[in-house]
């Protein structure tokens, strides 16, 4: 057993938990090692059973080897091996992903639960430990966020005015594929003059031109780990406006990396970077949380934000959770501003893993 799954069965044992049945496949993956798309882990107190399917298995019997999972492969619907190996057990409470599995898995797997064994939810307890990232995974962070930092500068360097926001994104793409990457993280923003309001804009078959603000929110998944940047260009000379909305947002986003350290709430963090956006008359501009966890996902528990009454527990910042600090302010009509790291925190503070300056460059 690998020291994830020996941490998690510890989780289990002091919850009262007899067996879970894990389906995401980031946490399978987490747990396992197993990185293809089919696949189930249960967890019992007596063993662990990984179930998929024909075609993974050499696949699953090479990337498992390490974590000492039992493997069974299976036709047919999945569900129908682990509930059978269920049926025949002892168990009495079985945890499953309630924030994610599907609706139709649990009224198939009720009436074929031992008698008595009772259905409860994890709650996110695996997403928790994974908040907490291990030597091999804050190597594989770095190596994505080299990468990402450094198609950035490949792509902008191939930047021509008129170039269209998709041909742009475009080049990123293939710059960080280029340099080892598997792909994007998630699909690439490139939004110039008044679509960078759009905090979640999509890139369009837009010429970016002279005059404009341009917003490049980018990241790279390399080795299964992904990285998250977002930098700002103003194509020619900056106007005072667009310098202003930059430079409060630049002072907002080291106001946060300032206060963040392990034993903070996520929450102040949110807060230093809002009092900053507000002493520009910006807190209104500024319509998302801060930052995000980030790892075999591009978004992970915690999340950094303000606190709010659906989610009314303090999330603690710890040592070695990799996040992103992303403060944002969007001017609808003229543009939008955000500036964006991954970082890793420390004991005392915080290590900026994101190299690329944060100027607004000019192009
Ligand atoms: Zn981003
Ligand atoms: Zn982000």
């Amino acid at each position: 057993m690998n020291q994830r799954l020996l941490r998690l069965h510890a989780l289990l044992s002091e919850l009262e938990i007899d067996a879970a049945l894990i389906t995401s496949s980031a946490n399978i993956r987490y747990l396992t090692g197993f990185t293809g798309s089919n696949g189930m882990l249960l967890l019992t107190v007596k063993s662990d059973t990984f179930y998929t399917d024909p075609r993974y298995t050499t696949q699953a019997a090479q990337e498992t080897v390490s974590a000492g999972v039992k493997v069974k492969i299976g036709k047919g619907h999945l569900l129908n091996l682990p509930l059978e190996d269920l049926g025949k057990s002892r168990i009495k409470r079985l945890a499953v992903e309630n924030q994610t599995i599907p609706f139709s898995y649990i009224t198939a797997m009720q009436p074929k639960l031992p008698l008595g064994a009772e259905l409860v939810g994890l709650n996110g307890t695996v997403d928790q430990l994974r908040a907490i990232k291990d030597d091999d995974e804050m190597q594989a962070i770095r190596a994505s966020v080299k990468t990402c930092s450094a198609a950035f500068e490949r792509a902008i360097k191939r930047f021509r005015p008129h170039m269209l926001e998709s041909e742009l994104a475009l080049e990123i793409d293939y710059q960080m594929r280029k340099l080892g990457a598997s792909g994007p993280a998630f699909e690439t923003i490139v939004a110039s003059g008044e679509r960078s309001a759009l905090p979640h804009a999509r890139p369009s078959r837009q010429p970016i031109r002279e005059g404009q603000l341009l917003l490049i929110d980018m990241g790279a998944s390399q080795e299964g780990y992904a990285s998250d940047m977002t930098r700002m260009l103003h194509v020619g000379e900056a106007s005072r406006q667009a310098s202003k909305l930059h430079r409060a947002v630049l002072e907002s986003q080291l106001a946060a990396l300032e206060a963040i350290k392990a034993g903070v709430t996520a929450h102040k963090v949110d807060q230093a970077a809002r009092k900053v956006l507000k002493q520009h008359g910006l807190e209104k501009a500024f319509v998302h949380s801060l930052g995000h966890g980030l790892g075999l996902e591009i978004h992970e528990y915690p999340r950094i934000g303000k606190r709010s009454s659906d989610r009314p527990a303090a999330v603690v910042l710890e040592e070695n959770m990799a996040i992103t600090v992303e403060p944002g302010a969007y001017v609808p009509g003229f543009g939008g501003v955000r500036i964006e790291d991954t970082v890793l925190v420390t004991k005392g503070g915080v290590e900026i893993l994101t190299p690329t300056s944060k100027e607004l460059r000019v192009l």
